[in-house]
């Protein structure tokens, strides 16, 4: 049984005083020992987010990283810096990302390695725009995408990775793919790492579906065979995201 992990990506919000006070107003909300709680945030977050969620079920994770160690790479946080920082997951490839900051898959999977390298999860995002959606390639593109992201990553490296599906045309929009359409895409995914490495790894990694999911639709969506939780934006700045944490109580 994959235990269910859902992460919240906080994106470009909250500053370090209000995201104390998020952390604060969700702890209490978001206790289920049944699930991975994970609260990706800003780099200037992670330190006094950290600090306020001591000693309860919720881990710190970060939105990004790059894949040098150190440098002349102005403005960049290092896989070294969120492993000092005690990160333990990181959001990989997300598709604001790649839209406005030029990630490839290759990059990605520098990235990917990287953070392995250090211990740090990788939550691996993947993802079709509507007009790929409406071209039938849905299933193709993605199958290339985790090809890619994952070259040169062992299987016992594969099975710690968490992969988020997020639907481009899906996230921040209210228009969530229905629970058909994101159940085929992670299986066809599950199949894809079954394919590259084993039975067993497929198995064994989990598969977020990510892309306005609320309170409401949760419980439907995670209950999925191959939907193991899910990556959440807006909904993870609310108190509602207690009651997605809390999808099966
Ligand atoms: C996301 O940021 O990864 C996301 C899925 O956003 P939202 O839940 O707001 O669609």
């Amino acid at each position: 049984m994959r235990k269910k992990i859902i992460a919240g990506n906080w994106k470009m919000n909250m500053t370090p005083t209000e995201a104390v006070n998020l952390v604060n107003t969700l702890k209490p909300l978001v206790n289920n020992e049944d699930v991975d709680v994970v609260f990706c945030v800003p780099a200037i977050d992670i330190i006094p987010a950290m600090e306020a969620a001591k000693g309860t079920n919720i881990h710190i994770g970060a939105e990004n990283m790059y894949f040098e160690e150190s440098g002349a790479y102005t403005g960049e946080i290092s896989p070294k810096m969120l492993e000092d920082a005690g990160v333990k997951y990181v959001v990989i490839g997300h598709s604001e990302r790649r839209e406005y900051f030029a990630e490839t898959d290759e990059t990605v999977n520098k990235k990917v390695l990287k953070a392995l390298e250090h211990g740090i999860t990788p939550i691996i995002c993947c993802g079709e725009s509507l007009t790929q959606r409406e071209q039938g390639i849905t299933i193709d593109w993605i199958r290339q995408q985790i090809k890619i992201a994952f070259l040169n990553v062992t299987a016992d490296q594969a099975k710690t990775t968490v992969i988020a599906y997020e639907p481009i045309w899906a996230i921040g929009t209210g228009k969530t793919a229905t629970t058909e359409q994101a159940e085929e895409v992670c299986a066809a995914i599950r199949a894809c790492i079954g394919e590259i490495y084993d039975e067993a790894t497929a198995d064994a990694i989990r598969i977020q579906y990510g892309g306005s999911v609320n309170a409401g639709n949760a419980a439907e969506l995670f209950a999925q065979p191959d939907i193991d939780g899910g990556l959440v934006g807006g909904a993870s700045l609310k108190p509602d995201f207690g009651k997605i944490v809390c999808y099966n109580k």
